[in-house]
């Protein structure tokens, strides 16, 4: 198959968040299984032109004010995908749209005012860069709102284009599908935006655009792609009902019969306790010597006493409302405060986020001995936190998919988690009679549900601890590997160009 990925983020090149570690890690794999693979993103700023190959020639972009006239094409080949099936990455050029610093925003500009065109541009030229390759996709697979216009331009303007017999490109066969990634980020402008978009305003009206008098780039995408899919199956469900479908649940059951849930992979040669290369010594469910080693680095670095017998809980998270921060840390209500004065645990965190909370995680840890936190971001404490840990604590709001459980799974820590998203489909919440799970899970995103559940936990490890050594072991068995779950895209690839 010939499959172009369309998207604002890729590692190594641009990455604010895990749309760009899926981007990469599922076209190589879906290039491993032999599929001929690019991604097409926008250039920007903080990607150097010096390492990149200049495609010769500019490229015109018919948008709603002319042609855009100022574009080129740089490429690469993607890191580590080798010589003989390589996954080719374009880049889009612009200086007007992608020649200044930031990807959406700035710390001034925290989401650029010219985002709507910016990102419709960038979904335009990507037919634009097929004619100029010469190379026409079977399926074009865009991700989240930056690349939902791309399915748009596919039916109203290429597939009107063919059959009008007026096209100078070879779009009659290529399907598309939408990932969503988060829910939470529609890119929704006013719609004076929409004329520049060269799309009649019947399409706007008609095809999912309009959202209360708004312009919605998500929404129009979720009407115009031939297949959606999120990612896991749980918050596919969730996403169809008012609570979690950010007004969208209702396009979403509309659309119930072309929208599934594949769960994220997991790189496995970066998150697997047997080849990590930041924690002090690597293990294996057969030898867990190295993740008690990792417990004492752990607890060292954070300055706690070295004590083996006393649970670690660990944290690592973006600081932000979806986490359920506010129940976790809140002034005055948050049950950090009442979990760290009540057991005999230690709790660790590692995140950045939201000001408020940054500052009361601060002033709680300088309250509780037990306590202890780094403001900021960190990799290389990140592995250590999940292999030093023995729990590991997201109290989530929403979690499209969540990575930390299934890192906390592999490394033999216990998720304690919420019941929502990706969480349900991949932790099994302990039963005390028979020793069962893989984890702890709640309901209620309350304080006292979180206080509850940790107690639980830590319940279980002074009285339990059989059964807690059990659970570890089930959890290492897990495989999380983008192998799997590339093989369910190209499922989901041939639905959509109904070869099954
Ligand atoms: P989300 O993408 O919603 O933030 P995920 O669980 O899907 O949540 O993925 C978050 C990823 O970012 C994980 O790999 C996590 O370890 C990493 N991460 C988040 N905050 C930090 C931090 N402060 N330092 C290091 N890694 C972090």
């Amino acid at each position: 198959m010939k499959i172009l990925m369309v998207s604002s983020e890729a590692v190594p090149f641009a990455k604010t968040g895990g749309l760009a570690d899926m981007v990469s890690a599922l076209s190589i794999s879906l290039a491993k299984l032999g599929h001929e693979v690019k991604i097409v993103i926008p250039r920007y700023y903080s990607i150097g032109r010096d390492a990149l190959k200049l495609i010769p020639g500019a490229m015109g972009t018919p948008m709603g004010g002319g042609i855009e006239e100022w574009s080129a094409v740089f490429t690469a080949d993607m890191p580590g995908t080798g010589k003989k099936n390589p996954v080719k990455v374009y880049f889009i050029d612009h200086e007007i749209f992608f020649g200044r610093d930031g990807i959406y925003g700035s710390p001034i500009e925290t989401d650029f005012m010219d985002n709507p065109r910016r990102f419709s541009f960038f979904c335009r030229a990507v037919f634009q860069l097929c004619r100029k390759l010469n190379w026409y996709p079977d399926v074009l697979h865009a991700h989240d709102w930056p690349a939902a216009i791309a399915p748009v331009y596919l039916k109203f303007a290429e597939r009107a284009a063919e059959r009008a017999k007026d096209s100078d490109g070879d779009f009659k066969k290529t399907v598309s599908v939408l990932t969503i990634h988060n829910l939470g980020y529609q890119g929704i402008y006013h719609k004076d935006n929409f004329d520049y978009l060269g799309l009649g305003w019947d399409v706007f009206y008609n095809s999912g655009f309009e959202d209360w008098g708004m312009m919605n780039m998500l929404k129009a995408g979720l009407y115009s792609a031939d297949k959606l899919n999120t990612v896991s199956p749980h918050y596919a469900e969730e996403t169809k009902i008012q609570v979690h479908g950010f007004r969208l649940d209702g396009v979403l059951r509309y659309r119930s019969a072309d929208y599934t849930g594949i769960l994220n992979g997991i790189d496995s040669g970066l998150w697997n306790p047997a080849v990590d290369t930041y924690i002090p010594q690597t293990y294996t469910a057969k030898d867990l010597s190295g993740k008690a080693i990792a417990k004492q680095a752990l607890q060292k670095e954070f300055g706690l006493p070295q004590d083996a017998t006393v649970p670690v809980i660990g944290m690592v998270t973006r600081l932000t409302d979806q986490k359920g921060v506010g129940e976790m840390f809140g002034p005055t209500y948050g049950s950090a405060w009442s979990i760290c004065r009540d057991m005999n645990l230690q709790l660790i965190l590692l995140g950045s986020g939201e000001h408020w909370c940054e500052h009361e995680i601060g002033s709680l840890a300088s309250r509780l001995s037990n306590f202890k936190a780094k403001i900021g971001y960190n990799e290389n404490i990140s592995h250590l936190i999940e292999a030093g840990s023995d729990f590991f604590l997201m109290p989530s709001r929403y979690e499209p998919c969540g990575l930390n459980q299934m890192y906390s799974l592999v490394y033999g820590t216990l998720p304690i988690v919420r019941r929502t998203g990706g969480l349900v489909d991949t932790v099994e919440n302990y039963n005390e009679a028979t020793g069962s799970g893989t984890g702890f899970m709640f309901d209620e995103l309350d304080p006292s549900s979180i206080y509850n559940t940790v107690g639980w936990a830590v319940w279980a490890w002074y009285n339990r601890r059989d059964h807690i050594e059990a659970m570890r072991l089930r959890g290492m068995t897990h495989d999380f590997s983008w192998e799997k779950s590339a093989k369910k895209y190209v499922d989901l690839y041939d639905e959509a160009l109904n070869r099954k």
